[in-house]
């Protein structure tokens, strides 16, 4: 039986202050300026709902769960000091990939031992056995008997878990650059999937009149094959929106386990994730003008740009210095500020904010654009800012700012490629088309910063750009440009 039912009264109220601050912390990390109570709170959520489940489970060796908990805790630790900030999707990915292992092996110990777990009954059948515990069951032999409802939680928790650990591993390898990001189409892929999917979902529902034991490894070995199929097709454009399909995966996976292991703190964790993993990738779809489907259906992103982008640099183009840019930027009344990927990978954060700031003492007004998906994970640029303290009120989202190009004097593009990109809103052919882009191109001015000409951004296309009348491309590393512009103001 579940223990959640007689749980004592404390549990449920230790396991309710968890959800509660679960609660609070995603409210807490919807904004820059409460992000850091959000984390606080979550932690301290974690803490309690740990402490709670160690405290009323018979745990078979509490050592041996310590030194777990200061391996795991250790590692976790130092990997997130040591990743760069650039490298958080693939540490992401990750990490989504061992919470989907993490539910393949919760449920694997449960269907092998589910005594143990509580989630079987003992059947006698005619012959004498002892338990490996030493208890004897005068004539009878004892088997265990799942109730179904428990064997769908199990099958279901099983297959996503899977299904979030092998898509998590292809998510991680091609955002790590150690796969190629282009998208893998396999012949007959839909039919593939959908049979497999359909072969999943029957042995799921088999699994509630059968326990045997081909029948749980069957779900779970086709659950791995089709996370890897499902992932390999998509291409990194469509990345962003993956990596929080998969979080949202790893939500409901963990969601499905706790039901199986009687877990409140657990299935409200779950549905958390799994439910804001839903309406962030939904959320990015939106930004990207694609739709939910077309991504799941891969194809993106593919290779199309790779022609243009070698053609393209031919084309004339006019090349600027540090001072020109301080120059012009110092005679604006309105300077918008455009920060992508390339910002991260040179942390020039800091600088920039200092060179807002100087421009800000000779009245000029600056304002930064966010792009939904520039950098490489959601909300790259909003933390990286606001690292570098630039305040809140400056930090403008796409739709909040793009009408504002046309009357500004300098859009300052920093490091920032595929966000800026007209041939989204007009090329049917290039890989971006239809994704909502930052108006750049409609300013009096653009200062393109990047390192050279021929470097692309992620999805590998040209931009027109580079090649207009009215911009000047600043050719340096980000933070080194940024550096000599805030000298040359100073002069
Ligand atoms: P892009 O990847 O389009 O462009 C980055 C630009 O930065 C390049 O032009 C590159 O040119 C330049 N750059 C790189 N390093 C430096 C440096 N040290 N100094 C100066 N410039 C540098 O970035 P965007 O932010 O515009 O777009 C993000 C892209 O990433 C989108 O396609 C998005 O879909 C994708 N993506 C987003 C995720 C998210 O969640 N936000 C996750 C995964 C992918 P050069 O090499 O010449 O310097």
């Amino acid at each position: 039986m579940h223990e959640a039912i007689d749980m004592p009264a404390w549990v449920g109220i230790a396991y309710l202050v968890a959800g509660v601050c679960f609660i609070l912390a995603l409210r807490g990390l919807s904004s820059p300026a409460t992000a850091r109570r959000g984390n606080r709170l979550g932690i301290f959520g974690m803490g309690v709902a740990v402490a709670t489940t160690l405290l009323t489970h018979d745990v078979a060796s509490l050592p041996e769960i310590l030194i777990a908990i200061a391996i795991g805790g250790g590692i976790g630790l130092f990997t997130a000091k040591k990743i760069a900030m650039t490298d958080m999707p693939q540490l992401v990915a990750g990490f989504h990939s061992l919470v989907g292992l993490a539910a393949v092996l919760v449920a694997a110990a449960a269907y092998l031992n589910p005594v143990a777990f509580g989630i079987a009954e003992v059947v006698r059948t005619g012959i004498a056995y002892t338990m490996p515990d030493g208890t004897t069951y005068a004539g009878g032999m004892v088997q265990t008997f799942i109730p179904p409802a428990s064997r769908i939680e199990m099958g279901l928790g099983v297959a996503i878990g899977a299904i979030t650990f092998s898509g998590s591993i292809i998510a991680f390898l091609k955002l790590a650059g150690k796969m190629s990001g282009k998208p893998i189409m396999l012949p007959g892929r839909h039919v593939i999937n959908l049979s497999l999917l359909a072969a999943i979902v029957g042995l799921v529902g088999y699994f509630t009149i059968d326990q045997s034991a081909w029948v749980f490894w069957t779900i779970t070995a086709l659950s791995f094959v089709i996370g890897f199929l499902l992932i390999v097709p998509i291409g990194g454009a469509d990345m962003p929106v993956v990596v929080s399909m998969l979080n949202s995966y790893s939500g409901w996976a963990a969601a499905a386990m706790g039901f199986t292991l009687g877990n409140t703190a657990m299935i409200i964790t779950g549905a958390l994730v799994g439910s804001s993993g839903a309406i962030l990738s939904y959320i990015m779809c939106r930004a990207m003008n694609r739709s939910f489907i077309s991504v799941i259906a891969g194809g993106f992103g593919g290779d199309a740009a790779a022609g243009s982008a070698a053609a393209a640099t031919d084309r004339p183009w006019k090349r600027g210095s540090a001072e020109d840019a301080a120059f012009l930027m110092q005679q604006a009344e309105q300077v918008i500020i455009v920060p992508g990927y390339g910002m991260a990978v040179a942390q020039a954060q800091h600088a920039l904010r200092e060179m807002g700031d100087l421009l800000k003492k000779e009245g000029v007004r600056v304002k930064y654009a966010i792009h939904p998906v520039a950098g490489r994970m959601p909300g790259h640029m909003n933390v990286l800012l606001a690292e570098a303290n630039v305040p809140y009120d400056d930090v403008f989202e796409l739709e909040d700012i793009n009408g504002e190009f046309a009357q500004t004097d300098v859009a300052f593009v920093i490091g920032a490629n595929d966000v800026t990109n007209p041939a989204a809103k007009t090329d049917k052919t290039s890989p971006i088309y239809g994704m909502p882009v930052l108006d750049v191109e409609k300013a009096k001015t653009v200062l393109f910063v990047k390192r050279s000409m021929g470097g692309v951004g992620y999805a590998g296309v040209d931009n027109s750009v580079f090649y207009m009348d009215n911009t000047m491309m600043l050719l340096a590393d980000a933070k080194k440009m940024v550096d000599d512009i805030v000298k040359a103001m100073a002069h």
